[in-house]
């Protein structure tokens, strides 16, 4: 199993609370990005499948028989795999920056790319991002045409004052179209992503956002409290700071998440994410299972193979020399043994399902509580890591502390 993840830069104006890589560009610019973007998926469709073994070319399966059709595009052609050899593609994650920005003749000819490129499961999760202000039913029917099954859609608030501060493009209103054009379109699978704690917002002002987004029912709500980034116009205005809701407004805001998220039956699967059941992203879950993926396009980070890596970042480098060996990656580096254990309980502990330690111990060939028995204790007898038979998880109090606990389970030298 493989995921993808493709990184599209562009962004219409740059919010003030970002520190993303994204920024404003010409349409030339855009343009030439798309195709470097193209000539590094399909070098590394060939670093991955091997020059003969790449979708489009004949490649045999088990008993000298050619096996049949990956691709998920409707009406699309066939591909011939090898089983066992190939690392198939289960999601695909589209992000930014705003890839919405793309003009439906970029998003084809990327997918298109793509697909000639990488061998897709039929039933893949196919992610793209994407901000009010910069879709039309145009593109909307070419991302679903070129199978793109999963929209995620930045919303942040509901009010337009707290839109114009955080430096969005877009009003409430224009989202609501975007919506209704991408459920019209044939999205069945939409998150919309918001933020708390905004500068001079009210817990009534959170609270109706969330219950104005939830009567909308869409299958996917990620809710991030708002975080001063070094380097944004935010970080820098003494007025916005003196301008944030208290400790105690963010952690009722916190608190009003659950609450009304679970009411209207989202399962909070992640510390800030939440879905209807059967919709939790397969991409994200990934991540946190440590599933390998590769990150295509500008400064997108990879990992693959137990080795850490990523591409430059910086956008005109890039566009002269789009693919470099993942061994010639400057920050190139192999996972040992206790980083993937560490990684394995840090991400894994993001879920709500918590890690499974069998799985840790057949991984491993050492049981958990061997490496992090002291911790696990401490943490189950202050009530904030639970054991429930084979799985490890957080507590609701353990999620408000979890980054220190994260800490103590980095292992020392
Ligand atoms: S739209 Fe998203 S990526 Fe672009 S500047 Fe705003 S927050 Fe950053």
């Amino acid at each position: 199993m493989l995921e993808l993840y493709i990184h599209i830069p562009f962004c219409v104006r740059k919010c003030n609370y970002c520190d993303f890589l994204s920024f404003p560009a010409g349409k030339e610019i855009v343009e030439r990005y798309v195709r470097a973007l193209e000539e590094e998926i399909r070098r590394t469709g060939e670093a991955v499948y091997g020059q003969n073994g790449r979708p489009g070319e004949t490649v045999y399966g088990q008993n000298g028989r050619p096996e049949e059709a990956v691709y998920g595009r409707a009406g699309g052609g066939k591909t011939e795999v090898r089983p066992g050899s190939a690392p198939k593609i289960s999601t695909v994650f589209v992000g930014g920056g705003t890839p919405s920005v793309l003009e439906p003749e970029q998003i084809r000819s990327l997918f298109s790319c793509l697909r000639e490129s990488f061998l897709l499961e039929a039933d893949a999760e196919i992610s793209m991002e994407a901000n009010p202000g910069t879709l039309n039913r145009e593109k909307l029917s070419a991302c679903r045409e070129e199978g793109i099954n999963r929209l995620s859609l930045g919303l942040q608030s509901a009010d337009d004052g707290l839109l114009q501060t955080l430096g969005r493009i877009h009003t409430w209103e224009q989202f609501l179209y975007n919506y209704q054009d991408a459920r019209q379109a044939g999205f069945r699978n939409i998150n919309i992503d918001l933020m708390s704690s905004l500068p001079g917002q009210s817990l009534e002002n959170y609270v109706k956002t969330l219950e104005t987004v939830t009567a909308l029912e869409p299958e996917h709500i990620s809710s991030y409290s708002l975080i001063l980034e070094e380097g944004t116009p935010f970080f820098a205005s003494e007025e916005i700071r003196r301008q944030l809701p208290d400790e105690n407004t963010d952690r009722e805001m916190y608190e009003k998440t659950k609450e009304i998220l679970h009411e209207k039956g989202y399962e909070r699967y992640e510390i800030s994410n939440y879905a209807k059941p059967g919709f939790a992203c397969r991409h994200n879950l990934g991540y946190w299972d440590e599933v390998p993926y590769l990150g295509l396009g500008l400064g997108a980070s990879s990992y693959y193979k137990n080795a850490r890596f990523s591409n430059e970042t910086d956008i005109r480098t890039y566009m002269e020399n789009p693919f470099v060996p993942f061994l010639g990656r400057n920050d190139y580096e192999c996972c040992d043994e206790k980083s993937r254990m560490e990684d394995y309980m840090i991400f894994g502990l993001r879920k709500m399902a918590g890690v499974s330690l069998s799985r840790f111990e057949k991984e491993f060939g050492t049981a958990a509580e061997e490496i992090y028995g002291g911790v696990i204790d401490r943490y189950v007898g202050m009530g904030l890591l639970v054991l429930e038979g084979d799985r490890l998880r957080l507590t609701d109090a353990g999620i408000d502390v979890s980054n220190r606990i994260f800490e103590d389970f980095l292992l020392m030298e």
